[in-house]
């Protein structure tokens, strides 16, 4: 949603609710974890309040453990935190579960995905960042392909059924590559927002696989 015209949030919102997509994806930046400010609880409420949809939350801040129970109230079904911002990622994890939502954890470009090894039985969600987080519209690294594949690895031998997201770049060009490597879930923004006709970029999108 973060490439969604927010002078018509509740068309915009309505728009994803009659598409294929089956989440709303939410990027919420602090200005502090990431270098740019995106929006906050107000805005959140006012897409649940016209969503029929999931929630994904995304929290790209600092301190995330302060804020799960407003997200949680917010409208968050889904919660995922940063590996980067946590030092208790652990307890973190467990505290999102506490409030009901879906817990994730999301890995920047640089972090490995083997650094999840002691975690992966708590998540319901791991996000791959194929961009550096903070903007939208940037360009996909390639290299977010091979975590993917060595995060499906691990998931399969240890007999783990999370959810594997990609975010960042995301769009026509390479969903199909994505799920073959093992992703299921395609965060798309401006692929979607910035096309002609978003439902029928969804519902394209969709014809290759999965997408929130
Ligand atoms: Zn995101």
């Amino acid at each position: 949603m973060l490439a969604a015209d927010f002078s018509r949030l509740a068309e915009e919102t309505t728009m994803v609710n009659g598409s294929l997509a089956d989440w709303f994806h939410l990027d919420v930046m602090d200005g502090q974890f990431v270098p740019n400010i995106s929006y906050g609880f107000p805005v959140i409420e006012a897409i649940k309040r016209h969503a029929i949809k999931p929630l994904d939350v995304h929290l790209m801040i600092a301190s995330p453990e302060k804020y799960i129970e407003n997200f949680r109230n917010a409208g968050a079904d889904i919660i995922t935190v940063h590996y980067e911002a946590c030092t208790h990622l652990h307890r973190c994890l467990h505290q999102i579960k506490e409030t009901g939502a879906k817990a994730g954890v999301a890995l920047n470009p640089h972090t490995p995905v083997e650094l999840l090894s002691d975690v992966l039985e708590d998540v319901d969600l791991v996000l791959v960042m194929s961009v550096n987080p903070g903007f939208g519209g940037q360009k996909f690294i390639y290299r977010a392909l091979s975590k993917i594949e060595r995060l499906k690895t691990m998931m399969i031998e240890r007999n783990i059924n999370a959810y594997i997201e990609v975010d960042g770049g995301v769009g026509l060009q390479n969903a199909e590559r994505l799920l073959q490597a093992g992703a299921n879930v395609l965060v798309a923004g401006s692929s979607v927002f910035g096309a002609a006709n978003p439902t029928e970029a969804i519902a394209r999108m969709k014809s290759i696989g999965a997408i929130t």
